[in-house]
């Protein structure tokens, strides 16, 4: 049987340092679950975001970012799209009145 390895733990309270066995503080990192301090008897708990919810949010936030990304592309693709119609229009009528005028020359 592996010996257990141990680690030591403060109280934010009372100032107590105690041993805990070293995966203990990495668990209750992860389940943010309360112990008590052997002194003073305060709760202890580890409020900040563990690796993986660190991670998570971040992930989160890439794909957040992704999005509005595409959205903004969608968008200017489409105001593209739009201009593209608008001068292709143009186009069309100064080519119309090109060949009116060559036409109407031609007489
Ligand atoms: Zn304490």
């Amino acid at each position: 049987m592996p010996e257990l390895e141990y680690v030591q733990e403060n109280c934010p309270k009372c100032g107590f340092t105690f041993m805990v066995p070293e995966a203990f503080p990495e668990q209750r990192r992860k389940d943010h679950k309360t112990f008590y301090c052997p002194s003073c008897g305060s709760g202890i708990w580890y409020p900040a975001d563990n690796e993986e919810e660190r991670l998570r949010k971040q992930v989160e936030a890439l794909r957040k970012t992704a999005q509005r990304e595409r959205d903004r592309n969608s968008i200017m693709f489409s105001n593209l799209e739009h201009e593209v119609r608008v001068r292709t229009g143009h186009q069309g009528q100064v080519a119309k009145l090109k060949k009116r005028i060559a036409e109407l020359e031609a007489q």
